[in-house]
């Protein structure tokens, strides 16, 4: 099939709720990407940061074809081994939680959410979570996200939840009262453009949830599995969640989400109270127990700390050679590359030179490269970015000169 036939095929059959870019991905390996005319692309945002391996790591294809020969589905009415092995394996790698598996970040938020609740009982049910924060589109993690454009006619929300600015201690203190139950945060906001929390928030907010019995949830969807060169963001901080929630990265491609709750807390999520039919199935489970096995054996903690101070060093000469680059926003391998201009005219352009890269809050370009990725390849995306700004600077002289021939 040709690009064209594939792209009238969806508009006739599949809903249009996305804006797709009109390439058509026949192939991927490691941070390459192909399409169906042949053309290469280097990617530096994988999957929106599912595949934190890049694509299709041998190791990961390995353990599915293994384990779909075996068992690729069994319902939580049994036992299984995989998702035994996995939640001990995430357990010792975070805070000694007891785990919950589901099928993506919104659902695992889902969870936490659900759970926050029935700790809470019928007197504290309020949820704080921050302005410009993305926790899914289910209706409780879309309800959680901090952003009116996700919300925007879906009213009336699911009722109990308060938006304060990240960063903010002080509003957030304020905000607080005695029918607050949790307070959820991502440590690092993906979606609202690479915002790092700061250490004395993190560690205020921790104060505050033990001092008020509040209960703290850290959405790891983006950040978790190694993309900040920690197992999870929140290990930088040296403080810990009550609850903890997984996706993207984490099932090495396959849909996988993943709630972590303190022993004592998981308690309170008895049978009946909350389920999913294919929620932690052998296949993404073995899938995750690869991609945790290939991270410690090739060391990719500490690739992600390397290639992100190095692609961070590369940003910052760029950002000395374009004005149009106001802050560079980094932590491991997560970019946020703010411009003084909309950021969607030079991801296009990076993209017709190859590259993959993303735009978020209109004006940070965004990228999540794999754990894998190479200094060449960095060399290369950072090339390609350099010539696509440059390309775009002097597309607006051209237009301004033309303006002024008239
Ligand atoms: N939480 C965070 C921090 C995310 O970045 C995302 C997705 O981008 C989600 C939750 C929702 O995950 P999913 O799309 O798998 O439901």
């Amino acid at each position: 099939m040709q690009t064209n036939e594939v792209i009238e095929q969806f508009d006739k059959y599949v809903i249009k709720n996305y804006t797709r870019t009109p390439i058509v991905i026949d192939k991927a390996s490691g941070s390459t990407m192909w399409d169906i005319e042949g053309n290469e692309y280097l990617d530096m945002f994988p999957g929106w940061a599912v595949s934190g391996l890049g694509h299709c790591h041998p190791r990961v294809v390995e353990a599915i074809k293994n384990q779909a020969e075996k068992l690729i589905h069994i319902d939580n009415t049994f036992y299984n081994l995989p998702q035994g092995k996995l939640a001990e394996m995430l357990s010792e790698r975070s805070f000694g939680g007891k785990w919950f598996f589901c099928n993506s970040g919104a659902e695992a938020n889902e969870a936490a959410i659900k759970l926050a609740r029935l700790a809470g009982g019928e007197k504290r049910y309020k949820i704080i979570t921050m302005e410009k924060s993305f926790h899914g589109r289910t209706f409780a993690s879309m309800t959680a996200t901090g952003q009116s454009k996700t919300h925007a006619g879906f009213q009336p929300l699911v009722p109990g939840f308060a938006y304060v600015p990240f960063n903010d201690f002080e509003t957030l203190e304020k905000t607080v009262d005695d029918e607050t139950i949790a307070i959820m945060l991502e440590p690092v906001q993906g979606e609202g453009g690479i915002n790092i929390a700061t250490q004395e928030y993190l560690t205020s907010i921790r104060q505050l949830c033990d001092e008020k019995n509040i209960l703290l949830i850290l959405d790891e969807v983006q950040t978790g599995m190694g993309r900040t060169g920690k197992w999870f963001a929140y290990q930088h901080y040296n403080i810990e969640p009550d609850i903890m929630t997984l996706a993207k990265a984490l099932g090495g491609g396959t849909s996988i989400g993943a709630m972590s709750a303190k022993p004592e807390l998981a308690k309170t999520l008895k049978p009946g109270t909350h389920a999913s039919t294919f929620g932690g199935n052998p296949l993404v489970c073995a899938a995750a127990i690869a991609v945790i096995e290939t991270i410690d054996d090739e060391q990719l903690l500490e690739n992600a700390t390397q290639m992100g101070a190095y692609c961070k060093e590369k940003l910052t000469h760029l950002q000395q050679k374009h004005r149009i680059i106001k802050k560079i926003k980094q932590i491991g391998l997560m970019f946020g590359v703010e411009l003084t201009v909309e950021g969607t005219k030079i991801v296009e352009l990076a993209l017709a030179k190859g590259l993959r890269i993303n735009c978020t809050q209109q004006n940070i370009i965004r990228m999540l490269p794999s754990m894998t990725v190479t200094s060449e390849q960095i060399n290369k995306a950072t090339d390609i970015i350099d010539s696509a700004i440059s390309e775009y600077q002097n597309s607006l002289t051209d237009q301004t000169e033309e303006q002024n021939d008239v």
